[in-house]
């Protein structure tokens, strides 16, 4: 009616959502310049086995801001997705990423199956020159492709589309692996599963944090171990922050963990130091 309408107009102008809209404004200006000055990092955190063996890492962008300080992927992705900025800081990510692999087995710090995952936001994989792109990552810097896993979201499957699979098949064909990010939290359809070449579930964390609370989620993620081993896929679990949920996970069968009760997301120099003290066996 007449008076709440009155009072939305009058809301649109509220000097608070000013405040807001010029916030934003001045982040996206900022962000524009932060991968120029070197303000985007890559933190590291473990993925490790049922016996806290390192089998590899996620890499995790964050964002050192000069006033700011340390801002989390979830207050810039967004922001960046709408400015189109995803794309040359997606790639960014997956360069540096690149060269960090390079590095560390330059520096001979890695087991024989260390693999480094890397999140791929859906408009970067929608990219038409995403294959491209990661080849020519792969051949500039020179390292094995078998070290890469690709995290996608599921919303990558929402629509099925035969360029979603090319894609996939040909990025498999280099010798790349593939997980599905916070699997079970989307709403695409499970088809997609027996037709693309998938490596890896990871267990969304929410369903982790209500392990032994909600039944629902318990079952859940029972089923989606049963599930990955019948198709032949390996799992994980992601957002492990108690000894109890770790329990609940083994008696399940889940080989593979991460989470901050295992490793924090490290900065370069720390992860350096945990792969320097970490004995990866040598048939690894
Ligand atoms: P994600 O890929 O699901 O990454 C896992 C998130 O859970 C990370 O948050 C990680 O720091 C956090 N985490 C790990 N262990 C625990 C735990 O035990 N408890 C809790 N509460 N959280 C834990 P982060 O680093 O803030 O990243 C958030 C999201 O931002 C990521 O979720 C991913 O979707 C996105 N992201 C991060 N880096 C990149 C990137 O390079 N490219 C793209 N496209 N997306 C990225
Ligand atoms: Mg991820
Ligand atoms: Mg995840
Ligand atoms: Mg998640």
């Amino acid at each position: 009616e007449a008076k709440s309408a009155g009072r939305d107009a009058w809301r649109f102008f509220d000097p608070q959502m000013r405040t807001v809209l010029e916030a934003r404004t001045a982040l996206e200006a900022d962000l524009q310049q932060a991968l120029q000055q070197r303000q985007l990092q890559l933190y590291y955190q473990t993925q490790v086995d049922s016996e806290r063996r390192i089998l590899g890492a996620e890499a995790l962008l964050r964002w050192q801001h000069p006033v700011k300080g340390l801002i989390l992927p979830e207050q810039f992705i967004p922001l960046a997705e709408e400015t189109g900025l995803m794309i040359p800081i997606g790639l960014w990510a997956l360069e540096t990423a690149a060269r960090q692999i390079k590095d560390w087995e330059n520096k001979g710090l890695l087991g024989r199956s260390f693999q480094l995952s890397v999140n791929i936001s859906v408009s970067q994989f929608r990219h038409s020159h995403f294959v491209e792109q990661i080849s020519d990552i792969l051949a500039r810097i020179g390292i094995e492709p078998r070290r890469l896993k690709l995290e996608l979201s599921e919303s990558v499957f929402a629509q099925n589309s035969s360029d979603t699979a090319e894609k996939m098949r040909k990025l498999k064909s280099f010798g790349l692996a593939f997980s599905i990010d916070d699997f079970g939290t989307g709403y695409s359809s499970l088809s997609y599963l027996k037709q693309l070449p998938l490596d890896q579930l990871k267990i969304d964390r929410s369903f982790i944090n209500d392990l032994g609370v909600d039944e629902n989620s318990t079952a859940l993620i029972q089923t989606i171990i049963g599930m990955s081993r019948n198709l032949g896929l390996q799992v994980i679990a992601e957002g492990i922050e108690s000894e109890t949920q770790v329990k609940h996970l083994l008696e399940f069968g889940c080989p593979a963990f991460q989470g901050y009760l295992f490793c924090r997301p490290l900065p370069v120099n720390d992860f350096d130091s945990l792969l320097h003290d970490h004995h990866f066996p040598a048939t690894d």
